[in-house]
């Protein structure tokens, strides 16, 4: 069997001296884990195409189970993610946590906010802080686990304008001041605003929003408890890039 499909490259280890198994978030097949003879080689005419991050056009070939690379075409290799560790850090979090939430029926929109990210930390000096709490909002929102916003999840009041909310991560909900309980976690209103723009904008215009870094950091923990309590489990490219962010700052 043969799949000719466009992806984005999650995960790439060595298999003996010259080969790569790498594993593609594809459009419409879920994520395939595929050999390809000869990766390591600068010689072979894949050698970008099947590079960490590369967007390329792949055709998957299966035979007794196995699936290998017959051929990719490089569509954007993000190259400039390398230049800077948190982009790299960040970059590699995003692959792990879309190979967590990905599944066949959404894999198409999730490898769009996929590219969406890698093409924002590749354009962007220190984009990797807005991105972060963006992709992990994002994903959680197409991945079926879209928040109560418009109003208050306890007693469905409308927010004012800088009111002062509070994000439940358990309950998957925001809550006026009356309302939140220990649990919740506190938005400013412009954090609040920038939550909403996440969740509710195009696949594509996800990341256009600015944050000064108060807001941005009340977003970014609300995100990361939101995402980590859907996940439920612990991701080591996480605890890098936080090791990481710690080292910079
Ligand atoms: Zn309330």
């Amino acid at each position: 069997m043969v799949i000719q499909t466009d992806g984005v490259v999650l995960k790439s280890s060595d298999s003996g001296d010259n080969d790569k198994r790498i594993s593609i978030l594809t459009r419409h097949h879920g994520i395939v884990t595929a050999a390809v003879k000869g990766a390591k080689s600068l010689k072979n005419r894949m050698f970008h195409a099947v590079q960490l991050f590369s967007y390329s056009n792949f055709t998957i070939t299966e035979k007794g189970g196995w699936h290998y690379i017959s051929n990719a075409e490089l569509t954007e290799s993000f190259i400039d993610i390398r230049k800077d560790v948190a982009a790299i850090s960040l970059a590699s979090y995003i692959a792990e946590l879309a190979s967590a939430f990905a599944v066949v029926e959404d894999c198409e929109t999730i490898m769009t906010i996929v590219i969406n990210a890698f093409y924002y930390l590749s354009k962007n000096d220190n984009s990797h802080l807005t991105v972060k709490p963006a992709f992990e909002l994002k994903l959680a929102a197409l991945a079926g686990f879209m928040p109560e916003i418009e109003v208050c999840a306890g007693c469905c009041d409308e927010f004012e304008k800088g009111e002062a909310i509070y994000f439940n991560p358990i309950k998957s909900g925001m809550y006026c001041s009356k309302c939140a309980n220990s649990n919740s976690l506190p938005l400013s209103y412009d954090a609040y605003l920038a939550f909403r723009y996440i969740v509710f904008s195009s696949n594509s215009r996800f990341l256009l929003f600015h944050l000064s870094p108060v807001p941005l950091s009340e977003i970014a923990a609300a995100a990361e408890c939101y995402i980590l309590g859907l996940a439920d489990k612990n991701f080591k490219t996480l605890e890098f890039y936080n090791k990481m962010l710690y080292k910079i700052i």
